[in-house]
């Protein structure tokens, strides 16, 4: 492809936001350049081999950034084509109505976003419907308010789960099936997609049943002609105007050569640890402390959840193979012992062995682990993280990136982590629980690192995600989020980014109706 081209539109990154954002563009007769540094992932036997994904690492990416100590650590991050979304877990769910606004929590309080839930609701929806999502409304205490029913019915229980969920029920809780973007049909299982197997969470889809950005978005997107997609293409700088106030060229370094794009419009989506850092390598006279960042919050704010695992042995057998189709929110807003919010409880994939092997000591035998596996209920906690301008992302002069990070919130996780110990102890006999804060490593829930808002002194972008100080620069990944809720990330940055194409549009005089997408 000749370099130099200008184009109407540039999207950087094919993630949840840039994915989606491509695919609601799409539907315009603009000229779209597509900008990805990974390549497709192979579809090979290997995408559902724990050994080779969870063991191995294999669909990570190969990059070592430092801590706030300068130790080296290797991110949980993938650079494929879908993002991270080729891997995710697909549970995806709404933020609840009152994260939009202030929440007070045990490690401070939460920030309101410039845009309150009513104003995102019709991109929620048409993210569930574009996304396949499968759940059942009114299941959820928490649920906010919805203007349509999920597009597909809630993913079934395996017994094993049933019998939890049924037994969470008689203690008083109010668990629900988890919202979750596959391409199941129970009905008529001839016609699905999906097969339920025990290797989603964390893995490939090897039969494209898992609504990712790759599958959902970019492939759809590409069936226009005027969608050009690159792959191999790292972004490696945003090069502006004179006067600072519009990207000019897309500095690409693609098979090792430099190559230059320009665009009307220039929309970030790298993820939140990588868009940030991109703009921060963009610095320039007019832009002395990096792209668009004269309030100096492009970086901070880094957040990525308060996350743990559980693992709960019991002397009851475990056989369930898809296991993430329950959630619980009872204590998302607080307990009868904690007036303040406590976060979300759903079910991780169902683990074997070699993912036990992750957190156990070396000697364990494999069979062992293999055996502890059969016997496990495994648990995914997550509590709300808060936004900390000392939590940030910087470089290297080397160009490292570097992410400081302190958890906060940890007393709400703490309790709810004693919560959910609490109720299988009544539930599961036995019941030895194993629960595992997870570390710095896994960023799979980065955002908040180009938050929008309404004060350009404490934000990057304005309402419409676009950049306060530039004309044409606007981002569309998990770095817009002010704050981060207690739930999956997922679906809110698929619905902002179908609000930010309609944006897009709005600017363009060109009308893309995203809402209307499905
Ligand atoms: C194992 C795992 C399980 C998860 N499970 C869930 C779940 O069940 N539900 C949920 O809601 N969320 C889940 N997540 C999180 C979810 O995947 C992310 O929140 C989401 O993908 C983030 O979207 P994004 O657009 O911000 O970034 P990404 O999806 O990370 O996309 C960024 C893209 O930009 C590309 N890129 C980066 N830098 C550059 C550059 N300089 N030039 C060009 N391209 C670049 C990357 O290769 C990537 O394709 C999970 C994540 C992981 C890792
Ligand atoms: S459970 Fe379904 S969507 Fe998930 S990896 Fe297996 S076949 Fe794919």
């Amino acid at each position: 492809m000749p370099t130099d081209q200008h184009f109407d539109i540039i999207i950087i990154g094919t993630g949840a936001g840039g994915g989606t954002l491509a695919r609601a563009l799409s539907t315009t007769e603009k000229r779209i350049l597509i900008l990805e540094r990974g390549e497709y992932l192979p579809r090979e036997k290997e995408n559902w081999d724990s050994a080779t994904v969870v063991g191995k690492g294999h669909y990570k990416a190969h990059e070592s950034w430092l801590d706030k100590t300068g130790r080296e650590f290797h991110p949980s991050i993938h650079y494929w084509v879908g993002g991270n979304t080729k891997v995710y877990g697909s549970a995806l769910i709404r933020f609840r109505k009152q994260d939009f606004g202030e929440i007070k929590h045990y490690g401070g309080t939460s920030l309101a976003w410039p845009i309150s839930y009513e104003e995102l609701e019709p991109y929620y929806l048409a993210a569930e419907r574009l996304y396949r999502v499968h759940g059942l409304r009114g299941s959820d205490p928490t649920e906010p308010p919805s203007s349509g029913p999920f597009p597909h019915p809630a993913v079934s229980h395996e017994p094993a789960m049933q019998e939890l969920f049924d037994g969470m029920t008689a203690l008083g809780h109010r668990p629900f099936p988890m919202p979750l973007g596959i391409h199941l049909n129970e009905a008529d299982r001839e016609a699905s997609t999906c097969v339920r197997c025990n290797t989603c969470d964390g893995f490939p889809c090897l039969v494209d049943g898992k609504s990712d950005a790759h599958v959902v978005g970019v492939r759809p997107a590409l069936q226009n002609p005027q969608v050009t997609l690159l792959t191999g293409a790292l972004v490696k700088r945003l090069l502006t105007n004179e006067a600072g106030t519009k990207v000019e060229r897309v500095v690409v370094e693609r098979a090792n050569q430099l190559e230059h794009y320009s665009a009307d419009i220039v929309v970030v989506a790298a993820g939140a640890v990588n868009s940030a850092a991109l703009l921060l390598r963009s610095a320039n006279d007019r832009h002395p402390n990096g792209l668009a960042n004269g309030s100096g919050m492009v970086g901070r704010n880094y957040m990525a959840h308060q996350n743990s695992g559980m693992v709960c042995l019991s002397s009851r057998q475990n056989p369930t193979v898809f296991q993430k189709t329950m959630g619980l929110n009872d204590f998302y807003f607080g307990a009868a012992d904690s007036e303040l919010p406590l976060g979300h409880i759903s079910m991780l994939g169902k683990l074997d062995g070699n993912a036990l092997k992750a957190g156990a000591p070396g000697f364990v035998p494999l069979g062992m682990l293999n055996c502890m596996a059969r016997h496990s209920f495994d648990f995914w906690l997550t509590s709300e993280d808060l936004a900390d301008p000392e939590n940030r992302v910087t470089l290297e002069p080397s160009g490292q990136i570097r992410v400081s990070y302190t958890p906060n919130n940890v007393e709400a996780h703490t309790r709810l982590v004693h919560k959910l110990k609490e109720m299988v102890g009544r539930l599961l006999p036995l019941g030895l629980k194993l629960d595992k804060r997870m570390p710095l490593e896994a960023t799979a829930h980065q955002c908040g690192t180009l938050r929008f808002g309404n004060d350009p002194r404490q934000s990057v972008l304005n309402r419409d995600c676009r950049a306060h100080e530039l004309d044409n620069l606007y981002v569309a990944d998990a770095s817009i989020f002010p704050s981060s809720a207690a739930v999956n990330p997922g679906l809110t940055i698929m619905a902002n980014a179908l609000r930010v194409a309609d944006r897009i549009g709005a600017a363009l005089s060109t009308p893309v109706n995203a809402r209307a997408l499905a």
